[in-house]
């Protein structure tokens, strides 16, 4: 009903239209009003200000004697903050930079942040006694005062993440997997040696799995290398031209448009050593497709065709 602006703040003065009821005791219809209390809620910032709801809100009254509150799409009962704000904060706790940038950001304090991160957090996340056959292993970047990456422990089958770890030092991993990986008996990881090492002290010899994802990173990482030291010998234009277009040379090249193939064709034009390499990676793909569509049955030819794609990259003589 109205919008006003004191001080720094904003308030929005909000009412329902008065309505028919469903009374909560009895299921009778009544649109008796009984009284009206003003309620405060903090909502989510409006142009960078400080939002609070001036709630105008309705009771109605039934035949019964039933007393009760109107239905409203904004605020739940006892709460003093907004749905919509309580949604973001939920988001946030989780996705933020900071606890406390998030909590300037949403005007509450640092501890209402982490109340809600843990809230969040024990429903996602049980304790763990013992880790299932399969599990995959993935450091990601955290912010915790023990280091500047974490590692987290999925169900490599479900997916469902299982459980967090601090930091990513051997010690920590390998202290783990002894205490809860009696079962495990393949690991999903990236290719990392002193990693690898870690993993195979503690659980013995499960079989490890290079998830494809890092797998395919390095030969994509390869032909960056050779893109990066082939483009800076060509000339002003073609040089940023092509650092520009970099995107081209990872593309599916079903997929790339007239203007996207017609750069790839010049620059691997003016380099024999980049169409080279351009032609490993398709090489790797054809590979990759034909391993997953003949993976389940007969493993010894993609195998072999696997040892092929080697040699066509030891043969090539790209340092990369
Ligand atoms: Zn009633």
């Amino acid at each position: 009903t109205n919008v006003e602006e004191v001080g720094e703040v904003i308030r929005l003065y909000v009412e329902m239209e008065r309505k028919v009821h469903r009374c909560p005791k009895c299921n009778q219809r009544t649109s008796k009003i009984h009284d009206y209390r003003i309620q405060k809620i903090q909502h989510l910032k409006w142009f960078e200000r400080k939002t609070q709801i001036f709630y105008k809100r309705r009771r109605y009254v039934c035949e019964c004697g039933k007393r009760f509150s109107e239905k409203n799409p904004f605020v739940m009962r006892y709460q003093r903050t907004s749905i919509e704000w309580n949604q973001a904060i939920s988001i946030k706790a989780i996705k933020g930079k900071t606890f406390k940038e998030t909590a300037e950001i949403y005007g509450c304090s640092s501890s209402t942040i982490i109340r809600r991160f843990d809230q969040i957090s024990r429903s996602e996340i049980r304790p763990v006694e013992e880790l299932p056959t399969v599990i995959a292993i993935d450091e990601y970047k955290g912010d915790t005062r023990e280091g500047k990456y974490q590692l987290i422990i999925a169900n490599g089958i479900t997916k469902e993440p299982i459980d967090i770890l601090p930091n990513r030092y051997k010690r920590t991993i390998k202290d783990y997997l002894r205490k809860h990986g009696s079962r495990v008996q393949i690991v999903i990881m990236d290719m990392n040696h002193s990693f690898k090492a870690a993993v195979q002290e503690a659980l013995g010899k499960p079989v490890i799995v290079a998830d494809r994802f890092h797998f395919c990173r390095y030969i994509y990482w390869g032909l960056d290398g050779v893109r990066r030291r082939v483009q800076n010998q060509f000339h002003g234009y073609d040089r940023k031209k092509c650092k520009r277009m970099k995107h081209v040379f990872h593309k599916d090249c079903q997929r790339l448009t007239k203007d996207e193939k017609w750069h790839l064709n010049r620059y691997l034009e003016m380099s024999n050593e980049l169409k080279q390499a351009y032609e490993i990676k398709e090489a790797y793909r054809t590979w990759f497709l034909r391993a997953k569509e003949n993976g389940k049955n007969s493993i010894s030819l993609v195998k072999k065709e696997l040892e092929e794609l080697y040699k066509l990259i030891e043969d090539s003589k790209i340092p990369e």
